[in-house]
């Protein structure tokens, strides 16, 4: 698609673009555990499996919420062969809180391919990454760019932003033509060398000063240069997204108690979402339905367990996706069947104790909490 940098816009523009950037961020960026290097220095010099781990982990998750579980990914799992030969199970534990669960499993699926494939060298060879599960181009630009200085583009939230107001491009940078534009301007500005750090001066600038709502123009290295800054449209580009319809959805989950135990059911290697976690039974209640009556129909439905409904145990509201779900959670003493498995891959009776080993939903953990705490008045188990 032939596109064109702004009228007036030379070489020389661009170039001072990146220099005026880069000392930016050499001055102003963030103490991040992945921009350190082997020795603790933060350094250009990164360490490719923490850059790669990193990068997974951001993607759709703010750098505050990941440094901890990077830092505690690193150290249960230091390097790729440690990833490679650990249980999904404990990769998904890792991963726990973070969502996106598949990352975690092409994470981990590809570290396996490395291993089998390339000897565990995460190789400068942007063909051998781009076949690997989970890269896709901001992947494949984000480390190869970090880990081995190649100059090529990324785009994400923040670095759209910036392009986007930087050039001043009218349209939406994230749908359809706009999408195709970002980044051929993430292209056009990524210098020869110092790209890593480029590509993260424009996502931390994006990140610190160019913020959606209140971009801090009177501290910003490209103010005389930005377009939006000089036509006072900051507020107009990138347009607003557009809202997502919600779907309120009313759940019923079931503790299912058979002595000190409860059940937890394995989700199936093919779920939708959440494959192979952990949680206790819930599906969505019928309009009008008591919630009694639903449970027991859950629980057969799901398990072919009868039980015999007790009290709500709590209401947990969260969001998936487009949905707005309510999950009310009630006691189910076990009270006949045997499982049969085929809604959920398999099930287990454990002890509240037990429940922290297993990897969880959000919402599930939040339950599982509550079943666990030994202040809990009445005590649940
Ligand atoms: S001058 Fe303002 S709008 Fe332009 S990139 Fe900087 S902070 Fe963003």
């Amino acid at each position: 698609m032939p596109f064109s940098l702004p009228d007036g816009w030379s070489g020389r523009t661009l170039a001072a673009v990146r220099t005026k950037l880069l000392n930016w961020f050499d001055k102003h960026q963030r103490d991040l555990p992945w921009r350190r290097d082997a020795d603790g220095e933060l350094a250009s010099a990164r360490v490719p499996y923490w850059v790669w781990v990193s990068e997974v982990m951001l993607q759709q998750t703010t750098v505050a919420a990941v440094v901890p579980y990077f830092e505690r990914f690193i150290s249960a799992l230091p390097d790729v062969h440690a990833l490679a030969a650990a249980d999904e199970q404990r990769v998904l534990k890792l991963w726990e809180g973070l969502g996106y669960y598949r990352r975690a499993r092409h994470l981990h699926a590809a570290a396996k391919t490395l291993v089998a494939q390339h000897g565990g060298e995460l190789p400068d060879d942007p063909a051998v990454w781009a076949e690997l599960p989970g890269v896709g181009r901001y992947i494949l630009g984000a480390v190869l760019s970090q880990a081995f200085d190649r100059p090529l583009p990324i785009v994400e939230a923040n670095s759209l932003r910036v392009l986007a107001r930087l050039f001043g491009y009218p349209g939406d940078p994230r749908e359809g033509e706009g999408k195709a534009w970002v980044w051929f301007a993430a292209e056009a500005v990524v210098p020869a060398k110092r790209a890593g750090d480029f590509n993260q001066s424009l996502m931390e600038l994006g990140a610190l000063v160019c913020s959606p709502t209140a971009p801090a123009c009177d501290r910003c290295p490209l103010a005389t240069t930005c377009v939006a800054n000089r036509d006072g449209l900051q507020s107009l580009i990138p347009p607003k997204k557009k809202p997502v319809a919600i779907t309120e959805v009313a759940e019923v989950g079931v503790v299912i108690r058979d002595g000190d135990k409860l059940l937890l059911c394995q989700r199936r290697a093919d779920a939708g979402r959440w494959q192979n976690m952990w949680e206790v039974p819930h599906a969505p209640r019928a309009e009008g339905e008591d919630v009694n009556a639903a449970a027991v129909r859950i629980v057969k439905a799901l398990t072919d367990f009868d039980i015999e409904p007790g009290a709500e145990v709590m209401t947990i509201k969260h969001g998936v996706t487009r949905y707005a779900i309510t999950l009310v959670c009630v006691e189910g003493t076990l009270a006949g069947g045997a499982f049969v498995p085929g809604a959920y891959a398999g099930a287990k009776w454990v002890t509240p104790d037990e429940l922290a080993e297993y990897p969880v939903s959000a919402p599930q953990r939040k339950l599982m909490t509550a079943l666990a705490d030994p202040n809990r008045q009445p005590r649940l188990f």
